[in-house]
């Protein structure tokens, strides 16, 4: 952090900044110009509460130097991090996680499991637990729910991720489902991200609808710091001006995310769009961007899907957005 001080500081309000950086353990650096003091912190400025410098009397600007993460970062970690998933080496493997935005009745949800499979998913997904904009929206079958993904694995074989809302739910979510996925409402639910850092089943990170990429990061960096290194991001689409689509999906956050961070980093360009019909194009523009997979919501039948069925695709349309995405990572490696 480099602290510039005010052209009338006086000497006292210097040295209340400098006393204050040492109070947190660190040293200043003092480079007295002819009209201003600069003061320049040497340790780890994450651990200084930024805005204490800032209203000291006498500084003008306190400006971060370092990112607000550290244990995600790639210049911390350069080596990209692998998140092992059952079989599927996500960060490594090109991955498919497919299913229902709500885990439905056992018959329909076994039904998709079993055709997602086949179109080539290796991952199940399906919400037991839903955010829902308006309380009166179906909130999802809760634990009923999980003990159907519970059920999706043991007969299709295939692992499942589903939304954790609620420190007080991790635990039994954790039996049932193999990835903890945070939506993007909680991205900011600093609480429920620092338990899942406690436990060591990998976290699904979706990226806040209105979340800076560096928020998202240092998110990311409340799990680890607590512990669990498995995250992997996902964007899905943010708030802009354009209601065209219900999201603009930032493939600009994809590259930049893979730049900064040494996490895998999906795209659900179902909610990134909100449509069917533009969710196979965003996709293979989405592994063209250099994503490492997609989370897509697919129904065997999207006009009675109990919620989102205006973005589920159908498991034929996977399986073509499967072999196209295939090809175009292939052009990458
Ligand atoms: C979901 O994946 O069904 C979901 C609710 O996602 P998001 O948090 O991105 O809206
Ligand atoms: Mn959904």
């Amino acid at each position: 952090m480099v602290v510039i001080m005010k052209p009338d500081a006086t000497e006292a309000d210097v040295d209340g900044v400098v006393d204050r950086i040492k109070r947190y353990g660190m040293d200043a650096h003092l480079s007295r110009g002819k009209e201003r003091t600069i003061i320049g912190i040497i340790g780890d400025e994450r651990e200084v509460d930024f805005d204490s410098i800032a209203a000291l009397p006498g500084v003008e600007r306190a400006m971060p130097i370092l990112r607000p993460y550290k244990y995600v970062s790639r210049t911390v970690h350069p080596e990209k991090k692998v998140v092992l998933v059952g079989d599927v080496c996500i960060g490594a493997d090109l991955v498919f996680i497919a299913g229902p935005c709500s885990v439905e009745e056992e018959d329909t949800t076994l039904r998709i499991a079993e055709e997602v499979k086949k179109a080539g998913a290796r991952i199940f997904r399906g919400g037991a637990y839903k955010p829902r904009t308006s309380p009166w929206s179906f909130q999802g079958l809760r634990e009923k729910g999980l003990k159907i993904l519970s059920k999706v694995k043991r007969e299709t074989g295939l692992p499942t991720v589903t939304e954790v809302m609620d420190t007080a739910d991790i635990a039994l979510v954790g039996q049932h489902a193999d990835v903890y996925q945070v939506g993007m409402r909680n991205m900011r639910n600093y609480a429920l991200l620092a338990e899942l850092g406690r436990t060591s089943k990998p976290v699904l990170l979706k990226r806040g609808d209105s979340a800076k990429i560096e928020e998202w990061l240092a998110a990311a960096d409340y799990v680890v710091r607590n512990g669990n290194e498995n995250v992997i991001l996902c964007e899905r689409g943010i708030r802009t001006f354009e209601d065209f689509t219900r999201n603009t999906l930032d493939l600009n956050a994809v590259v930049a995310a893979k730049m900064e961070s040494c996490l895998p980093v999906l795209v659900d360009p179902s909610h990134g769009t909100g449509r069917s019909d533009m969710v196979p194009a965003m996709s293979r523009a989405a592994i063209a961007a250099g994503a490492d997979g997609l989370l897509l919501e697919v129904h065997v039948d999207p006009d009675k899907a109990w919620s989102d069925g205006m973005q589920a695709i159908t498991p034929e349309a996977l399986g073509r957005l499967v072999a196209a995405c295939k090809e175009i990572h292939a052009l990458g490696e």
